[in-house]
């Protein structure tokens, strides 16, 4: 057992954690050796409580915040939480840190330590200080935290020109969401979610379907820099290409994409963050919310045309699956015309 453990400051990292002990325990690397890996150090040699390191202290909650395999599990009770060493990974290259968070902690607490939210892709202000996050060099991150730094870099020198930026800002609240969430929605949960909120904005959902492109749209809204910083796929792509990296947020229904490339989907096409988590965190992920393809809408419409179901699909080139969604989401949606009343009069 490790024998000085302290008590992790709040959003706390676990590798800050891990970090400390070792400093507190004379730096001998042998006593906090990482190869079981950093969790499980921390729980089985330090003592500390599992549930409240992966929910209050990892990346877990954000890093899964959709995920097929663990998809309605709490991030507690992930089956690899010990042996994957990616779930105790900072989701960004890092550690970025605060300036004005380390001489305050230096102040108060002697010390400092690496904070969860600092680390997320597209944060590029401290949200207690405004102030701009940096990266120290290489050479000194490991002394950050009994000291401030002495060379620095920002994360994003245009930082201070995206604080107040509607969509940004929706973004990074959804960001924090993200990092607290507990219970991952499975992804063909939150594409039939996007998928609804893009119908109503006129955003196509399939690489040759109508309407602007969200890729396109994200572009035309927000900063280029911030875009280059940290959407680096989306930045290379000619504007009115098709952007898998954010385009296909609406078509992969059994695979995950990154957690920001939902994020800002969410940030563009909801106008709160609050209501935009609510939709998607409560988005059903049984197979009657799947979205439903233009060949199958224009298949149902020309049924209800009075076409019959096997010529109205060859014609529109949707097969008997893509109607069939299309009828269960102009039933959900209440779109579906008037079938008549009871007795058979129209
Ligand atoms: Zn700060």
């Amino acid at each position: 057992m490790i024998a000085v453990v302290p008590e992790p400051f709040p959003d706390e990292s676990v590798r800050s954690i891990f970090q400390r002990i070792g400093l507190l325990n004379g730096g001998r690397r042998s006593r906090c050796d990482n190869s079981q890996g950093v969790l499980a150090v921390l729980v089985n040699q330090a003592g500390l409580p599992e549930k409240s390191l992966i929910t209050d202290h990892s990346h877990v909650g954000y890093l899964r915040f959709v995920s097929k395999a663990h998809a309605a599990v709490p991030v507690h009770s992930h089956s690899d939480r010990f042996a994957n060493p990616s779930l105790t990974r900072w989701p960004t290259a890092g550690p970025r840190v605060c300036l004005d968070c380390i001489g305050e902690d230096l102040h108060t607490r002697g010390i400092s330590y690496y904070r969860r939210a600092h680390q997320l892709p597209g944060v590029e202000a401290c949200l207690t200080h405004a102030a701009s996050l940096v990266l120290p060099s290489p050479d000194q991150s490991g002394a950050l935290l009994v000291g401030l730094p002495e060379k620095t870099r920002p994360v994003d020198p245009s930082f201070a020109e995206h604080l107040e930026h509607p969509v940004i800002e929706r973004f990074v609240s959804l960001s924090m969401m993200a990092l607290k969430s507990i219970i991952p929605i499975a992804p063909s949960g939150m594409t039939a979610a996007l998928g609804r909120r893009a119908a109503m904005h006129g955003v196509r959902i399939t690489v040759s379907g109508k309407g602007r492109r969200l890729s396109d749209w994200a572009r035309s809204v927000l900063p280029a820099a911030w875009v280059a910083t940290h959407f680096a796929a989306l930045h290379q792509k000619p504007i009115g290409e098709h952007a898998p990296s954010v385009d296909d947020v609406f078509r992969a229904r059994h695979v995950a994409h990154k957690t920001a490339s939902y994020l800002l989907a969410m940030a563009l096409l909801w106008d709160s963050a609050e209501d935009a988590m609510r939709d998607c965190a409560a988005a059903p992920t049984h197979t009657n919310c799947e979205v439903p393809t233009g060949a199958g809408r224009r298949a149902l419409r020309a049924v209800l045309d009075g076409k019959s179901i096997i010529s109205a699909c060859r014609a529109e080139g949707a097969n008997m699956q893509a109607l069939e969604i299309a009828m269960r989401a102009a039933l959900r949606e209440g779109s579906f015309p008037t079938l008549g009343s009871i007795d058979g009069t129209c």
